[in-house]
């Protein structure tokens, strides 16, 4: 059983728009079990469209469209299938009262156009849009199933819920399902971690395994098939517990959980509390941290402390260090976390202080050079650090860095 998602519109093609429909549908299908095995994007062009249906179609079992389905000229997408299938565009019935009616609800005049999307492929099933007036349209034809939803993601999704998932789960039995889990790790490049689990990526099978750099972490997605989504689950959690000790040190999430919030979850529950002093993150380290719902238990508080005056006044640095040592130093670093630390009197106190770039450096200071210090019961501890990268990637991958060595 392959699956093919063709999402239509010319503005997809333009960048214009992102193609939310083709994830959101690979993610469905997924769940119940099908292969989507190809994704094509087309424009609003009839001939253009109609090839590449026809090529859907002779490589793929089911065929799901997105958009083309309203009443303007760019508007084919059934059209095309129609014609693909050699069948007539009939007019629907009731699709033509739901549209008169929802003009007259609106006082406002029909365009002849809109009645465009009351033609239906003759022989079709057709998918009531309770979300908008474009009705989507199931075509079988010779053991192949064509499926025509709106482009509008809020419509298809409905549609997609209301209506295919049923007929597809009618039709073709439950496929099994299919799991993903991301485990998120930092501090380890991709081609070090890949030979960290090197024997487990040679032997994959089910569940497969993909390391993918992202921003500022590097993550492995363990995806496994199973007849059940119990069964599913439990080969992937079979992997992950061989995979997880070989990783440890640098695993620190799972699936959606970020840096902020696992940092935050340590902190509750050690019960301890946070104050910091940023210089050239200029706040992101705290920014980040306050995206999580529920910092107010840990955050107390944290000073910008851009320039050499704020950092005397307000964080109380010794003048002596900033002049002896300059403000990017382990000395200021670490006077930073150790004067927020008792200004906020908190448990722990981190002072991050660094070159982000393009100017401000120096042969003994480059670009991307950064301190990050951490005052708490243990003492002081200062980090010293050199990022790669423009000057928000620098200050991203400090503010990483800098969440990481808080975890820690
Ligand atoms: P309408 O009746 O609104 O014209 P339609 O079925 O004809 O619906 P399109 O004209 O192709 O759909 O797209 C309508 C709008 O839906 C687009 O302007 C865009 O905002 C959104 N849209 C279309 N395709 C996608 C997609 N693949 N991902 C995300 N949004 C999309
Ligand atoms: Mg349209």
């Amino acid at each position: 059983m392959i699956v093919e998602i063709l999402t239509t519109g010319t503005e997809l093609l333009l960048g214009q728009i992102v193609n939310t429909n083709a994830p959101y549908l690979a993610q469905q299908l997924n769940k119940l079990g099908f292969d989507v095995l190809y994704q094509t994007t087309i424009g609003d062009n009839r001939e253009r469209m109609s090839s590449v249906l026809i090529q859907a179609l002779s490589r793929a079992d089911l065929v799901i469209t997105s958009g083309g389905l309203g009443p303007t000229q760019g508007d084919i997408t059934k059209e095309v299938s129609a014609q693909v299938f050699n069948r007539k565009l009939v007019l629907h019935e009731p699709s033509k009262a739901k549209i008169k009616c929802f003009f007259a609800e609106r006082h406002a005049a029909m365009p002849e156009s809109n009645l465009r999307q009351a033609m239906i492929p003759e022989g079709a099933v057709i998918l009531n849009n309770e979300r908008g007036t474009a009705p989507g349209v199931i075509i079988e034809n010779n053991g192949k199933t064509l499926i025509n939803l709106p482009g509008p993601p809020h419509e298809l999704e409905f549609m997609f819920e209301q209506y295919v998932a049923p007929y597809l789960k009618g039709k073709y039995g439950v496929q099994g399902a299919i799991v993903s889990r991301v485990l998120r790790t930092y501090g380890l490049g991709e081609s070090m971690l890949e030979e960290k689990i090197k024997d487990l990526i040679l032997a994959q099978k089910n569940p497969t395994i993909a390391l993918l750099a992202r921003k500022g972490e590097v993550v492995i997605r363990l995806t496994a098939r199973g007849e059940t989504e119990l069964e599913a689950n439990q080969l992937i959690a079979e992997l992950a517990e061989t995979i997880t000790p070989r990783i440890s040190e640098y695993l620190f999430g799972i699936d959606d959980d970020n840096m902020e919030f696992v940092v935050g979850q340590n902190l509750l529950s050690n019960k301890l509390s946070l104050a910091l002093a940023e210089s050239c993150t200029g706040g992101l380290v705290s920014s980040r941290l306050t995206d999580i719902p529920g910092s107010s238990s840990y955050l107390q508080g944290s000073v910008v402390c851009y320039s050499n005056d704020v950092k005397v006044q307000d964080i109380g640095v010794a003048n002596e260090i900033l002049l002896q040592h300059g403000a990017v130093s382990e000395q200021t670093a670490i006077a930073m976390a150790a004067g927020i630390r008792r200004k906020f009197s908190t448990d722990i106190g981190v002072g991050v202080t660094g070159i982000a770039g393009p100017g401000g450096a120096t042969a003994d200071k480059p670009v991307g050079l950064v301190y990050i210090a951490i005052d708490g019961p243990a003492g002081p501890k200062c980090y010293k650090n050199h990022f790669e990268g423009q000057r928000t990637e620098i200050k991203f991958r400090s503010s990483q860095e800098a969440l990481d060595t808080i975890r820690r």
